[in-house]
């Protein structure tokens, strides 16, 4: 065991702040990694407070972030992907049992034994939880730490892992593509990589907002139309018309203004998480034969495709660095949606700590 920095949460009520946590040393199949950037996700924000108690109550002390980009500095005799002075990535899981139906198929993030990055059970570590990105090291089994092309900004990188992913995997598996017309609900830390996919698979990409004020950056992001969802009329226009949209607002809104929107056979795919039920029309799926579903960030063999199409197609998230010392101001900004369009930590900033 070795002592690394970082910050963590010691009560749902207190802010995050300096502190040691206890990583294991590397075993044989471990990699070792300095954490360069961790972008912040509205996850990290909802578990440091204790707002999932009911799903998965958080022990304290936290520390959160699951979007996480380093430099390899240790790897296990074991370990044959990593070697030190590589770029290496991690994302919301660490660890999976690697034998149920789930894992053999590269699902890990169905895997009811997955072990999340950080408020999980750490098989390592006797009675520990996992901690997470915010901290200046980590040790994860190889199996769970991916490649980042080398062309990719390293801060802009970081919310591949969470943000790029979730939205890049419902779209692969609803196959989205040339030739398809697609909507992004919610053009957030999750919408603007949505916007930024739909876009480089070539799809007709429209954003739908509640804010015209954000036209010129959904077009700037890669939008081809921009849909006003408070005016009746543009979504009459619209209506019936779309193979995919993906809806990426947590916060209460009517998800059958939005199935509506869908053509025949269309597909809804939900990846925000409001804290109240949505409330469902089943008239909004009957007609159409329309589909809702969900969605959940992505297996390890699927989030290294999207590292490399991102590499391939030079995507990365828009972001804000920021040093760890601003991490309690950038959570009340991130509820305000005052980020373009997620926060990203840089590291280096926990050296003086
Ligand atoms: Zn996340
Ligand atoms: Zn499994």
């Amino acid at each position: 065991m070795y002592k690394a920095k970082a910050y963590s949460a010691s009560s749902a009520t207190s802010p995050l702040a300096s502190t040691t946590i206890a990583r294991r040393d590397p075993t044989d199949t471990d990699v070792q990694m300095e954490i360069l950037f961790c972008g912040v996700c509205h996850s990290d924000l909802h578990q440091v407070r204790n707002e999932w108690s009911g799903m998965m109550p958080t022990v304290y002390p936290c520390t959160p972030g699951h979007e996480i980009v380093g430099r390899v500095t240790k790897v296990g005799s074991a370990a044959k992907k990593f070697k030190p002075g590589d770029l290496g990535a991690i994302g919301c899981l660490v660890d999976s049992d690697g034998s149920c139906p789930a894992c053999k198929a590269g699902l890990e993030q169905f895997c009811p034994n997955a072990v999340y990055t950080y408020n999980s059970p750490d098989k390592h570590m006797d009675g520990k939880m996992t901690y997470g990105g915010y901290s200046d090291s980590v040790v994860v089994d190889e199996r769970f730490v991916l490649r980042v092309p080398s062309n990719l900004t390293l801060a802009g990188a970081a919310p591949l892992l969470c943000a790029g992913i979730t939205t890049y995997s419902p779209m692969r598996h609803w196959a989205v593509g040339k030739g398809k017309k697609v909507g992004v609900v919610g053009l957030g830390g999750l919408g603007h990589m949505g916007v930024k996919f739909a876009h480089a698979f070539g799809a007709h990409t429209v954003v739908f907002t509640t804010s015209m004020s954000k036209k010129e950056d959904a077009l700037r992001l890669g939008a081809d139309e921009v849909v006003l969802s408070t005016d009746a009329n543009q979504m009459k226009r619209h209506a019936g018309s779309f193979d995919f949209i993906l809806d990426a607002v947590s916060a209460r809104h009517d998800i059958n203004a939005y199935l509506q929107q869908l053509r025949l056979d269309g597909n809804l795919t939900i990846v925000g998480v409001p804290a109240k039920p949505h409330e469902l029309n089943a008239t909004s799926l009957i007609f159409g034969r329309h589909s809702l579903s969900g969605s959940l960030i992505g297996g390890i063999p699927e989030t290294q495709e999207m590292l490399d199409f991102c590499g391939q197609h030079n995507i990365t998230a828009d972001v804000e660095v920021i040093p760890i010392q601003k991490i309690n101001e950038a959570y009340e900004r991130m509820l305000k949606s005052d980020v373009k369009y997620r926060f990203s930590i840089d590291l280096a900033s926990l050296k003086s700590e």
